[in-house]
């Protein structure tokens, strides 16, 4: 499969919404977050947490057939100026009106990769998900790992796949917070977690880059959802 370019050569953003479009886990993972946070929104919805960025193409098809996003503005200049520095470069800060407003088929790519970005190795190979690792604080999915689809994971790796195909400096700005990924993690003497390519999943040890496989039930959780992992609601029943 590959992404068909538009006349203009610009990557089609419908197809690519399209094709990856399944949700995370079975459950709504928003309810699992969202009464963590003082708005009652997703941590990942709320751009007092997260601000999504776009790709200059996606901007352009976003604004062209959604009301659903605009420009990021950020209230203190500081933040906004130490954002504007953080994001890769030519991406666009966007926001959209709120979880309450959001419409599915035009969440963006952070939208539906979150918390996920493909890790690369120390050989420049892109072999599977971690997660940003600043989020295990908040975000549910990252406590329950063994939630994750292999449909998600496949749809994943196909995008990014055939994004970096496309967009080959995409996979730089990975590579490089991959390396910061193996720089945190050896630090704190933790090992990375990967659901792989291959459908299997791993701990990677940061200093050695070797692969240990895992069963994903025994991934670390972090509170507040360690307590609430023992305290499962009935929906969570195994
Ligand atoms: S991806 Fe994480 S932060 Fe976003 S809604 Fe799901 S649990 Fe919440
Ligand atoms: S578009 Fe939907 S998923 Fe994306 S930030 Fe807005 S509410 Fe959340």
């Amino acid at each position: 499969m590959l992404f068909p370019m538009s006349l203009n050569n610009s990557l089609d953003f419908r197809f690519i919404y399209d094709h990856f479009d399944t949700p995370i886990t079975g459950l709504d993972c928003g309810n699992k977050c969202a009464a963590f946070n003082q708005t009652l929104a997703p941590f990942c919805c709320d751009t007092h947490h997260a601000v999504p960025s776009a790709y200059p193409e996606e901007w352009e098809f976003l604004k062209t057939n959604t009301d659903l996003w605009r420009k990021w503005h950020n209230p203190t200049k500081d933040c906004a100026s130490h954002l504007d520095h953080e994001k890769p470069e030519g991406h666009i800060l966007i926001e959209c009106k709120g979880h309450q407003y959001c419409q599915r088929s035009f969440r963006s790519i952070t939208c539906r990769s979150f918390p996920f970005f493909p890790y690369i190795d120390h050989d420049n190979q892109f072999i599977g998900l971690s997660y940003y690792w600043q989020y295990a604080d908040r975000c549910w999915v990252i406590s329950n790992l063994h939630k994750v689809t292999m449909e998600y994971r496949i749809a994943f790796i196909t995008n990014y796949d055939l994004l970096f195909r496309h967009k080959s400096a995409e996979k730089d700005i990975y590579r490089y917070h991959s390396v910061v990924m193996r720089r945190v993690f050896g630090r704190k003497k933790m090992k990375i977690p990967i659901l792989h390519r291959d459908g299997k999943t791993y701990q990677i040890v940061p200093k050695s880059c070797s692969l240990i496989p895992v069963d994903p039930i025994c991934f670390p959780k972090y509170e507040p959802f360690k307590t609430v992992h023992n305290l499962p609601f009935p929906d969570e029943a195994e």
